[in-house]
């Protein structure tokens, strides 16, 4: 393409084509002259392209130039400017009847047979970009409404509006923009009509509602902006239907609405916060559990920042899940600043932005207070005696194991004291069962209120108790023993007599087994019992 304009030149007198080809040429343009009006309709049909014909009207062959243009305006779009020699009203008449862009006297000036050639350029180019834009209208898929901004006549409706809205183009002709928006009113309309014209904005954007001719409405967000044509001012507005959209929102936000209620009243702490630890949701309970019973949530989330969770003893954890990537669960005990304590099962779980990089944690902390005191009470259970709650022979063989092992490895020393009530069963007949019970707990009271912490009492038989003392050599366990042999006698039951007892200690030998040693002790307290009871022997 050399970017010349090409002008087919019909003319079948060779002296005129060569004058006007020859000054057409000379101003830029390239020329082709074809002197009948069979070729060109030919070449057209070919797919031959120029920008213009110049059609002569009296031609040589079958056609005349004005049946020429009329076929080519079926084929093709080519603007036509005819060359005439007369003026004729009939001739004039018929170039009317074609599509032409005008005509030019074949005498006429070169100035005026150029100006004529740009116009009709110029027209056609126009027409051109005319249809274009008018069929972008049409065919676009948003809708697309053009209305009078003082009548609020509706102007043009394209095809998409007028299919979802279901009014023919007839129907609309004689509609307002009312008539299609329900919230729309003239007051409001002039008002933004008014920011529209005054240049504040070159748009308005809002979301409204169109009712369709059955009635039902959808929902549109709305562009709407001012233009001119002929001096005319029109408004077009550009609307997309957002029904979908709006559903979706609407149930996106329902069901957000009824997961934050049901966060809000779940029976475990829920609580979330940002990577600097700053609490951003926490429900009920997890306020309950951390905060102050009369604390608004509101108030709380404000309260409640990273230095309470620092001191609930969850900083550290928190930094790391979130750091790591990772989850963790945890038991912990926690005192609030408000005074209530309790026992926390405490879930952290790192939260993801859609990068996958960490945003925050969700924390989840299960009050489990009753569980763990259950726990206490049933672990309790499995190592006492019920009667006394002095251990039971289990776990006193466990620690005893445990101490053996001790003095193994360390050479620590120990001791072991056994004693049995003399003549418990006499005592029973006498002053009955119910109160050799009381005997029994009294015994145990009084013996664990005098031997320290680290020492275990445990119930080895019916009325036979054994004492295991750490750290302690045999001496000072015969001492202890004594002590407890004296004060067992004045321990009284009511009116029961007093009860006596005889006590056997041993020391930790090196090479003893839980069985020798529970065995010499055991030997040792028989030999208080055979030698007079009320006793210690070691
Ligand atoms: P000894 O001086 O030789 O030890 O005489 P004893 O009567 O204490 O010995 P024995 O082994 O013959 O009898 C033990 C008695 O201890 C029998 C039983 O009635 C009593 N006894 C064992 N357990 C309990 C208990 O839980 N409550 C009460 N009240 N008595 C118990
Ligand atoms: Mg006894
Ligand atoms: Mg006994």
């Amino acid at each position: 393409m050399n970017g010349k304009k090409k002008i087919l030149l019909v003319e079948d007198s060779r002296l005129t084509a060569a004058m006007v080809g020859d000054f057409l040429v000379k101003n830029g343009f390239e020329v082709e002259v074809v002197p009948t009006g069979e070729e060109v309709v030919q070449r057209i049909g070919k797919g031959m392209i120029p920008d213009l014909i110049l059609m002569d009207i009296e031609l040589a062959g079958k056609m005349d130039g004005i049946e020429t243009a009329d076929i080519i305006s079926k084929q093709q779009d080519v603007p036509v400017v005819f060359l005439t020699a007369n003026t004729s009203k009939e001739v004039i008449e018929k170039i009317k009847k074609v599509k032409a862009y005008g005509f030019v006297l074949k005498d006429t000036d070169r100035v005026a047979l150029l100006s004529t050639i740009d116009m009709a350029m110029r027209l056609h180019e126009a027409s051109v970009y005319a249809a274009v834009f008018e069929r972008l209208f049409e065919t676009s898929v948003n809708e697309l409404y053009i209305f009078d901004p003082d009548s609020f006549k509706l102007v043009v409706v394209n095809e998409a509006a007028r299919n979802n809205l279901g009014y023919s183009h007839l129907e609309l002709e004689r509609m307002t923009i009312f008539d299609i928006n329900p919230q729309f009113n003239a007051e409001l309309l002039k008002e933004i009509i008014e920011e529209l014209k005054s240049g504040k904005q070159e748009r308005v954007v809002f979301n409204t509602l169109h009712r369709r001719k059955d009635g039902s409405l959808y929902y549109v967000e709305s562009h709407m902006q001012l233009f001119e044509y002929r001096r005319a001012k029109y408004c077009m507005v550009f609307s997309i239907d957002v029904t979908e959209k709006k559903k979706v929102e609407d149930e996106l936000e329902e069901s957000q609405k009824q997961y934050i209620e049901l966060a809000q009243e779940a029976p475990i702490g829920i609580l979330k916060c940002d990577v600097d630890g700053n609490i951003v949701y926490i429900n009920k309970k997890a306020l309950e559990i951390l905060g102050s019973p009369g604390v608004e949530e509101t108030q709380c989330i404000n309260l409640l920042t990273f230095p309470l969770l620092v001191e609930a003893g969850l900083s550290q954890k928190l930094k790391e899940c979130m750091q790591n990537n990772v989850s963790r669960t945890l038991e912990k005990f926690y005192r609030s600043k408000w005074g209530k304590g309790a026992w926390l099962r405490i879930h952290i779980k790192p939260l993801l932005n859609r990068e996958g990089v960490v945003k925050g944690a969700q924390i989840i902390m299960d009050d489990i207070t009753e569980k763990k005191e259950m726990e206490r009470q049933l672990y309790q259970m499995s190592i006492t005696d019920p009667l006394t709650s002095a251990y039971n022979f289990r776990y006193f063989n466990k620690k005893l194991e445990e101490e053996i092992l001790r003095a193994q490895r360390y050479g620590e020393r120990f001791s072991l004291i056994m004693f049995d009530i003399d003549r418990f069963k006499n005592f029973n007949d006498s002053f009955g069962h119910q109160t050799g019970n009381l005997v029994l707990k009294a015994a145990v009271d009084m013996i664990k209120e005098r031997i320290r912490r680290t020492d275990t009492l445990a119930r080895w038989g019916g009325e036979e108790f054994i004492i295991l003392l750490p750290n302690t050599k045999l001496e000072d366990a015969v001492k202890l023993a004594e002590e407890l042999r004296q004060r067992l006698m004045q321990l009284k039951i009511g009116e029961a007599d007093s009860v006596t007892a005889s006590f056997g200690v041993v020391e930790y030998q090196e090479g003893d087994t839980l069985d020798s040693i529970v065995k010499r002790v055991d030997d040792m307290m028989y030999k208080a019992k055979n030698e007079g009871r009320n006793c210690v022997r070691y």
